[in-house]
């Protein structure tokens, strides 16, 4: 048996990122930067006000209370029209530009309209001194023309997206999504809601798999279901290369007599298949078709989710340029006892994460056999239990966080 780690190598060196594309900022979500992001110009662009009320003299106002006499009012997005001498001010609203002559703003909580006659204008009276600069948000506060604003290898988060339309991109170097096709195979199984004869079950893995693509932020691709048939599985794997860039498939990879996913592969592909070290889950194939990464995962519906979260979802994140393809572990506590036999095998139960006491504790998600998909559906984590006899109730451990 092969170590996790060493299978996962394996995998991640023929899953390089592909050649990086300009794509719109609108569409660049969830995508990593292939290049670094360098700021073009100042941000603020020009001296604004951080609140509404009245741009000032900061020495006017030295011996607040005082009254001044209001020369203008400054929306956002409209520059001022008036300097500012001794004696006055101007009403100014969240955003908008410092007009020149000021040097600090007072927030119009502290301030009162004392007069508006037509004779001698609006006069304010300001309650409080303020020092200069008060409230005044400074050209390039948040980033300066020339600043390494982002790292090629940053994943684009909602923050990022509104970073580069402040800077007036609209367009960024990313590495593409990958297409990913998702092939089940068996003749046992059924997808079209049609009654089941004797000896037929749902399928449930290409759901669960196009999700967890969609989830890894992939483009999918449904490739349907293949009959036990090698020219139905080698004419599902040739529409897969050429309209994919990685290719998930389910079932067919064990020994038994009827798994030509295994012989097909051979023979179209450069594959490698393993028996890793791991429960469940230890099979796997993978390799390449011409160029395209195929991922053979096992048919046991828990079997390929683990297998998908262990090795499909790092190599499909290192396609999109992740720099850390591998979801992190994090240290829980045992709530429960989460025993196992020596095998050889690293065990990744099944559990539910919750927070208790500034800690994560952690319990069984239920059944742990490889074919009971309703304990992986509730679980949200997978505890990783070192060969031996499991871990104990107060036990330190570490899990997967999942989605
Ligand atoms: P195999 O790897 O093809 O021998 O399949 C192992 C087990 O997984 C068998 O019990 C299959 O019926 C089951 N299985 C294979 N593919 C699927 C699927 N797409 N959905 C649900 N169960 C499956
Ligand atoms: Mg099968």
């Amino acid at each position: 048996m092969l170590p996790l780690e060493t299978t996962r190598e394996f995998v991640l060196d023929r899953c390089q990122a592909r050649k990086s594309v300009r794509v719109r900022v609108a569409d660049a979500l969830g995508l990593v930067t292939a290049s670094e992001i360098i700021a073009s110009q100042n941000i603020p662009q020009f001296p604004n006000t951080a609140m509404d009320g009245f741009a000032v003299r900061s020495a006017d106002v030295a011996d607040a209370p005082c009254e001044l006499r209001v020369v203008e009012t400054i929306a956002a997005g409209h520059a001022p029209q008036v300097t500012v001498g001794p004696g006055e001010a101007s009403r100014i609203m969240t955003g908008a530009t410092i007009p020149p002559g000021a040097d600090a703003v007072v927030m119009v909580e502290r301030t009162a309209i004392v007069s508006d006659s037509a004779a001698d204008g609006e006069i304010v009276r300001v309650e409080v001194s303020v020092p200069p600069d008060n409230h005044v948000r400074p050209v390039g506060d948040d980033l300066h023309a020339g600043d390494n604003v982002f790292p090629a290898g940053t994943e684009l988060a909602a923050g990022h997206l509104g970073v580069l339309c402040s800077l007036g991109m609209t367009e960024v170097e990313v590495y593409p999504r990958p297409r990913v096709g998702v092939l089940s195979t068996g003749d046992e199984l059924v997808d079209d809601g049609s009654p089941l004869q004797p000896g037929q079950i749902r399928d449930s893995n290409r759901r669960t798999l196009l999700a967890l693509a969609h989830r890894a932020d992939v483009e999918t691709v449904d490739l349907g279901l293949a009959r036990d048939d090698p020219a139905e599985i080698e004419a599902a794997l040739a529409i897969g290369v050429q309209t994919c860039d990685a290719i998930v498939t389910s079932g067919g990879v064990s020994m038994g007599d009827f798994d030509y996913v295994k012989a097909v592969l051979d023979r179209i592909g450069d594959m490698r298949w393993m028996q890793v070290a791991i429960k469940p889950a230890k099979p796997l194939a993978f390799g390449t078709v011409g160029d395209v990464p195929v991922f053979g995962l096992p048919g046991n519906p828990v079997s390929s989710m683990v297998s998908f979260e262990l090795f499909a979802r790092p190599g499909l994140r290192s396609m999109m340029g992740h720099p850390q393809p591998i979801r992190p572990t994090v240290v829980a506590f045992a709530a429960e006892d989460l025993l196992r036999r020596p095998d050889g095998k690293t065990h990744f139960m099944r559990v539910l994460a919750t927070p208790l006491g500034g800690r994560t504790a952690v319990r069984s998600a239920g059944g742990q056999g490889s074919h009971m998909l309703w304990a992986m559906a509730k679980s949200n984590a997978l505890a990783v239990i070192p060969d031996g006899d499991g871990v104990r109730a107060g036990d330190k451990l570490d899990v997967l966080l999942l989605d």
